[in-house]
This record gives structure tokens, sequence and C-alpha cells, in this order.
């Protein structure tokens, strides 16, 4: 018979071998002291780890795993379910864009186009500041519209972890 390969000796060793293999695999372990050292190996380290002292896994043993990893990737089950900062941060970009449009009509009211433009039916209904800020949410919203795939993919790639 030829040299037992591993998985024939690991086999014999978890009982997995019908009584014939396990005759034959005793009688090359017999001749062979390559395989027998291996099967040796094999007890002692089943031996080990039935001694090995923790059974079972300590109490707190999700909390010593959840300290090993950076914060934040658990982060999301610690912070509290509703934060108030984007509300902030939107009350103050809609500040800062009502300012911006302020600034741009009382500055457009100066062009020397701007008298005719003032004629138009549609200035004549908004107003100038009302113009001004058609202009700029059209704008906004035609932004918006136009990385909106963008946006959409990106967020499909994180939610699939691509
Ligand atoms: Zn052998």
């Amino acid at each position: 018979m030829s040299h037992e390969n591993k998985d024939t000796l690991l086999a014999l060793f978890y009982h997995e071998v019908t009584l014939p293999e396990a005759q034959k695999i005793r009688e090359h372990l017999a001749d062979c002291e390559d395989c027998r050292k291996y099967m040796h190996l094999l007890n002692q380290m089943d031996s080990a780890l039935n001694q090995w002292p923790e059974a079972n896994p300590l109490p707190d043993t999700f909390d010593r795993i959840l300290a090993t990893i950076p914060e934040r990737w658990h982060a999301s089950h610690v912070r509290p379910a509703v934060s108030a900062r984007p509300i902030f941060n939107i009350a103050f970009a809609m500040v800062a864009i009502l300012l911006l449009i302020y600034f741009v009509q009382s500055r457009m009211s100066q062009l020397p186009f701007w008298p005719a433009f003032e004629q138009n039916w549609l200035v004549q209904t908004l107003g100038s500041y009302g113009f001004v800020a058609l202009v700029f949410f059209g704008l906004g919203a035609f932004i918006t519209l136009a990385l909106a795939p963008i946006l959409y993919f990106d967020l499909n790639k994180r939610t699939l972890h691509i």
C-alpha cells in the first residue's frame, strides 16, 4: 500500500472510514513512522483542545470582540435614532441661499440691460427677488436632476457593499 495522505489519516481520526479501510490504514501505520507521527500529532491536538479551559465563551465575549472593532463599524448601533444636526445644516444652507439671492438681485438691478429686463412679464409678476429666486431654484433642480443618476448608483453601491 502506498503512503497515506493526510486526508485519509484525518478521515480515520474522525472515524469517517469503513472498517476495511480503517484496517488498511492501521496496517500502514504499523510500518510507517511518518504517518504514525502525524496520527500522534492529531491525538495530541485533540486532547489539548479537550483540555481547553474556556469551553464556553465568557459572558463578555461579544463586548470584547466589539472593543477590538474600530468605532465606525458599530457606531450606527449606539448613535441616537434622531439627530438634530441635518436640520441645522439645512437651515444654514437655506439662509445662505436666500442671502445669495438677495445679493445677486441687488447687483442685477445695476446691470445695463436690467431696465429692459424688468419689463418682462415674469419679472413683473414675481418681482426681481422672486425672479432671481426662481432662477436659483431652477438651476438647483437642474443640477440635482443631472447628479441624480450618480447619487443613485453611489447609494446602491454602498448598499451592495461593492
Ligand atoms: Zn505513511
